[in-house]
């Protein structure tokens, strides 16, 4: 049995590219593991956001994570600013990281190319993540691939720490899906499909309704070649095939094999139909969820407090070894 840890930035709407890259596998992996997914809501602030869309953010991803089929009762799901051990131990986290080694991390230089305004929040913000999978012992760490830079660094302070302090953590293991753990924009398939994007048909959103999906599917790029291949000359033929592959849990080989003597039309609107198979019930049942935030609260609460027991006694474990007094 694996301990894993696992969340999402509420920065913006849930994605495609989220949900296939990471969440898709969290329903299964609780089965027969220990899990923990967290609402990461201290991350948000790394970046310039608005209030409002913040709370709304975090209303939503916390009743997609339900709405999904995650257990509250077997699994922990909580938010993040909720245990506030996690900013205690984000402290600990970048007294023992070195400048250099948090300046190579990739997305805080793509950041600092292409905003004006770069936090110290930003910087910190692999240390803020180390500090969170490291806070639950967590084994097995299910990411997009985007995130293994940030896994790695995580696994370089902990084993750091270890042989400074003596066996604290446990070293964490980023998986990724062998299908789908890049999915690509769907007009602009050379860029990842992000919650930060400006052009609204590059991305689904797990809220976009059928008929949004299957317009942004419509205008999906595909190319000239007429065929129906994985490829590097075809990226967005190739982005397709990875969706409607990672949705039905078959290889890129089978979902070629399905499209043969099929045209562009046909694989976009099968893709389309679907994702809708499959998001379009988390959809609904999230919006369904958001007409009762008390209960959404009160789920919160509960999840926190759980969470809290553990990350509290990793804490006290660590302050001891870096020297601080206790006075429980
Ligand atoms: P985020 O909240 O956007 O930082 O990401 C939450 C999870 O989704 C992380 O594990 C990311 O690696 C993953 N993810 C985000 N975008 C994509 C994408 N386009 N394809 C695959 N995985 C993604």
């Amino acid at each position: 049995m694996e301990t894993i840890y696992s969340a999402t930035k509420p920065t913006g709407k849930l994605t495609l590219g989220n949900y296939l890259g990471a969440m898709k596998n969290w329903k299964e992996m609780q089965k027969d593991n220990s899990c923990i997914f967290a609402v990461a809501d201290l991350h948000s602030l790394t970046i310039d956001i608005d209030k409002k869309t913040l709370t709304d953010n975090i209303y939503k991803q916390f009743a997609t994570f339900l709405a999904m089929g995650l257990d509250h009762e077997k699994s922990i799901i909580y938010c993040q600013s909720h245990v506030k051990e996690h900013a205690e131990l984000a402290w600990i986290m970048n007294c023992n990281t070195n400048f250099g080694e948090a300046s190579r991390m990739t997305q805080f230089k793509d950041h600092k190319a292409k905003d004006k305004v770069v936090s110290v929040g930003l910087f910190a913000y692999p240390m803020l993540m180390a500090g969170d999978i490291l806070l639950y012992n967590a084994t097995v760490v299910p990411v997009g691939v985007d995130q293994m830079q940030h896994i790695e660094i995580c696994r370089d302070i902990a084993t750091r720490f270890n042989s400074k302090y003596g066996d604290t953590f446990i070293l964490p293991k980023g998986v990724v899906p062998k299908v789908g753990a890049k999915i690509m924009g769907l007009v602009d398939p050379t860029r990842k499909m992000a919650k930060s994007e400006n052009n609204e048909n590059n991305v689904i959103y797990i809220e976009d309704d059928d008929q949004t999906i299957r317009r942004k599917f419509k205008r999906a790029v595909t190319d000239s070649l007429a065929r129906i291949k994985y490829c590097d000359e075809q990226p967005g033929v190739s982005n397709l095939l990875v969706i409607y592959s990672r949705i039905n849990g078959i290889s890129i080989a089978e979902a070629e094999k399905h499209f043969e003597g099929k045209n562009y039309n046909d694989l976009k609107s099968e893709v389309a139909e679907c994702v809708i198979k499959e998001i379009g019930p988390v959809r609904d049942k999230m919006n369904e969820l958001l007409k009762d935030k008390k209960y959404l609260e009160e789920l919160m609460r509960i999840g926190a407090e759980r969470a809290s027991v553990i990350a509290r006694k990793t804490l006290r474990k660590v302050y001891k070894r870096v020297g601080l007094v206790g006075i429980y």
